[in-house]
């Protein structure tokens, strides 16, 4: 069977070892296993969520509202804007899908750090553009900038705080990226860490509201990380109204599931969790931090809720990876990314315990 040509340079998407996978082939009970290769809350999901997910379950036979009306209302009133400027996806992946079908084709070119969220090259390359990347695994403006004005590229990728390096661009540094890009060039600032960066550091912090003031220019937001709603698959995206309106064109009827809507709607109105969740992960990151000076090791300093460990020779990542595996500890190992790294989310107490120990017995 032929399919599109486009589909032999994609890569497949490797998600996080699920605990059933380590389960199956180490014989270890799913009660010890740790997932920390996710970038899943570890807190878990609201009490309040859980309960509106409950209410729901006697509308599961229901389509949800597919004017998402009362999950707009609420993330209008959040960032002040209006609800034609907001659109709703199943995760943000869904708005970043939507984005590529709307603006790219096989003449165009997209725009992106060295190392960053391996979705943007997915849809790009469904629809036959062409990937360009900045040399570093950071975000450098200075890097895109000279590559934006030679190559006029159709979307620019700004992932910030970055996945799967932890690092983030000031927001300054951001609005230089918006105002310097043609005007038929999209820009995307995928905020799925956002609320991370925003607590450690107001000069990383990016308002949707300013974003949708430039006509060429997206915000992506998400309930999957700090609002912990992964499993639910809820995005968004927030822009001028001409940019929601041709995204809309994209959309299939009820792309969110009537319980999704409903734990979406009590997650935003629940206004404990998200402060309780960045407490926890502040208090968390910190022994991450401490832990790498102890044991001689780089990171990458982090603006979200995981932490990039690089090793140098003879370290490798792999074996690394490998052997926490095999205690029952899942982290990301970022070989595939060309760097000889790991990508660990910051968990509970007992979860990075459990990793710390881990993780010296693998470098001894
Ligand atoms: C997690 C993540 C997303 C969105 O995830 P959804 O669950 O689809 O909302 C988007 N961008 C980056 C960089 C992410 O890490």
């Amino acid at each position: 069977m032929n399919f599109n040509p486009e589909l032999d340079t994609i890569k497949t998407y490797e998600a996080g070892k699920p605990i059933e996978l380590v389960v199956r082939e180490f014989g270890i009970a799913p009660e010890d296993v740790v997932k920390l290769a996710s970038n899943e809350n570890p807190i878990g999901t609201s009490p309040a969520v859980k309960r509106a997910i409950i209410d729901h379950a006697d509308k599961a036979h229901l389509y949800p509202d597919d004017s998402m009306y009362e999950l707009k209302a609420a993330l209008s009133e959040r960032f002040d804007v209006g609800e034609e400027t907001i659109i709703i996806g199943a995760g943000s992946d869904q708005v970043l899908e939507f984005i590529s079908r709307a603006k790219l084709n096989e003449t165009s070119t997209v725009l992106m750090t060295q190392v960053t969220f391996a979705m943007y090259e997915i849809y790009a390359r469904q629809v036959g553009a062409e990937i360009l990347r900045t040399p570093s695994y950071e975000h450098r403006v200075e890097e895109f900038l000279p590559m934006m004005a030679k190559h006029t590229p159709d979307v620019v990728y700004v992932c910030t705080p970055n996945n799967p390096t932890g690092d983030a661009i000031p927001h300054d540094d951001v609005i230089r990226i918006i105002e310097a890009a043609d005007p038929d060039t999209l820009v995307v600032i995928d905020g799925a860490y956002m609320e991370y960066a925003a607590a450690k550091d107001p000069a990383f912090r990016l308002d949707p509201q300013e974003i949708l003031s430039y006509p060429n220019a997206i915000y992506l937001g998400t309930f999957s990380k700090a609002y912990g709603l992964g499993g639910m698959r809820v995005g968004y995206g927030i822009a001028h109204p001409d940019i929601i309106r041709a995204l809309y064109k994209m959309r299939p009827p009820f792309n969110i599931s009537t319980l999704s809507l409903a734990a979406a709607i009590a997650a935003s109105r629940d206004a404990d969790f998200v402060p309780r969740s960045l407490a926890v992960h502040r208090e968390q990151i910190g022994r991450y931090e401490a832990f790498a000076r102890e044991q001689g090791l780089r990171y990458i300093e982090s603006y979200t809720n995981f932490i990039t460990y690089l090793f140098d020779p003879p370290y490798d990542a792999t074996s690394i990876a490998d052997t926490l595996l095999r205690q029952g500890i899942i982290v990301r190992n970022l070989a595939s990314y060309g760097l000889n790294a790991i990508r660990i989310t910051v968990g509970t107490a007992r979860q990075n315990d459990r990793l710390f120990t881990g993780l010296s017995e693998a470098l001894r």
